[in-house]
């Protein structure tokens, strides 16, 4: 390609900055152009870009966010608003557009290639880590660690007031989040979509805990899910079987945030990738990240499968509560 356009859109995620200036950084090592969209979808119909240039990203590596602000544009949904989307970067001869974003972005950049002759790559940017293709998601290690850090202090009162916190993370309808934090703040029982957990078998567990001589103290990390106030839902059927919990809801510091030094090495690696593949004449994938090998999935492929929550790992969560 001689010019491509990037952009971030949906939830923003730690790292997609340092993704925006590994693309940026190798387009124009190979002599390519490149524009930053602002505010993703919303802001390419109306051809909001402009040309970047290597000082665009300079002191970026290390910051939350996304330089290029995102949005979540329903407008795009209509195959009108996504052909007047393509003609806008025909119109400043642009041949190709890169897409970080959730399942939802990637869609979007499907569409946009399948209706369109515009080449379009997605890389994978969500804390939740719910996308197919890939072992990883750009941000996922920072909000594992950002709600790590919050847990551990809420674990000091916990401790000290011999009380139980639910405490709800985030992952939409998947459990990723909270079952990597369960394993690694040393939940007392991690509650995820994909598995049921009854109300009886929380309370069973926090008696065994006493018996064992491990305190009454507890955290329970909750997948927020689908509907809104599952957790305080949750508290209040324990308050029934006489467990008084109290709820903490991590929500939004945990999308925020320096990158870890992970999502800046995963995000440089796939942001770099995007560009490579582009010149290697690939179109309408994602670059992700599997079994530590870079790797490209058709987006049909990565839209229409789930990725699932590995069972075993799921039921090492559960074994090292006990
Ligand atoms: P996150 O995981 O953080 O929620 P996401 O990319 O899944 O990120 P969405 O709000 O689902 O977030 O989608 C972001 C944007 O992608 C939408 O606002 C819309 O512009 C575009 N998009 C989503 N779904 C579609 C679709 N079915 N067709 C076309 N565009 C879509």
């Amino acid at each position: 390609p001689r010019a491509i356009a990037i952009l971030t859109s949906g939830g923003d995620s730690p790292g997609m900055n340092p993704a925006i200036r590994g693309v940026v950084r190798a387009a124009l090592h190979k002599g390519i152009k490149v524009y930053g969209v602002t505010k993703g979808y919303s802001g390419l119909i109306i051809g909001d870009m402009t040309e970047m240039n290597s000082a665009s990203v300079t002191n970026i590596v290390q910051r939350g966010g996304t330089l290029l602000k995102s949005d979540r544009c329903l407008a795009f949904k209509d195959p009108a608003v996504r052909h007047q989307a393509a003609m806008v970067l025909k119109e400043k001869d642009i041949d190709a557009l890169i897409v970080i974003g959730g399942d939802g972005s990637l869609t979007g950049a499907h569409l946009l290639t399948q209706e369109n002759n515009i080449n379009v790559i997605g890389l994978p940017g969500t804390i939740d880590n719910d996308i197919y293709g890939t072992d990883d998601t750009i941000g996922f290690d920072t909000a594992v660690n950002t709600a790590l850090d919050a847990i551990d202090k809420i674990r000091d009162t916990a401790l000290s007031h011999e009380s139980l916190f639910l405490v709800e993370v985030m992952g939409r309808n998947s459990g990723f989040i909270a079952t990597h934090v369960g394993i690694a703040c040393g939940a007392e029982m991690v509650v995820v979509p994909e598995y049921e957990t009854k109300a009886e078998t929380i309370c069973f567990q926090l008696a065994n805990n006493r018996l064992l001589g491990k305190g009454a103290s507890g955290i329970i990390v909750v997948a927020e899910g689908q509907t809104p106030g599952l957790t305080t839902h949750l508290a209040n059927v324990l308050a029934q079987h006489q467990l008084e919990a109290k709820v903490c809801i991590l929500g939004h510091i945990q999308r925020g945030g320096s990158p870890s030094g992970h999502d800046r090495v995963l995000a440089s690696c796939l942001g770099a990738a995007a560009v490579d593949y582009l010149c290697a004449g690939y179109n309408d994938v994602m670059i992700g990240v599997r079994d530590s090998i870079i790797t490209d999935t058709p987006l049909k492929q990565v839209i229409e499968k789930n990725k699932k929550l590995d069972d075993a790992f799921f039921q090492l969560a559960l074994l090292l509560h006990k």
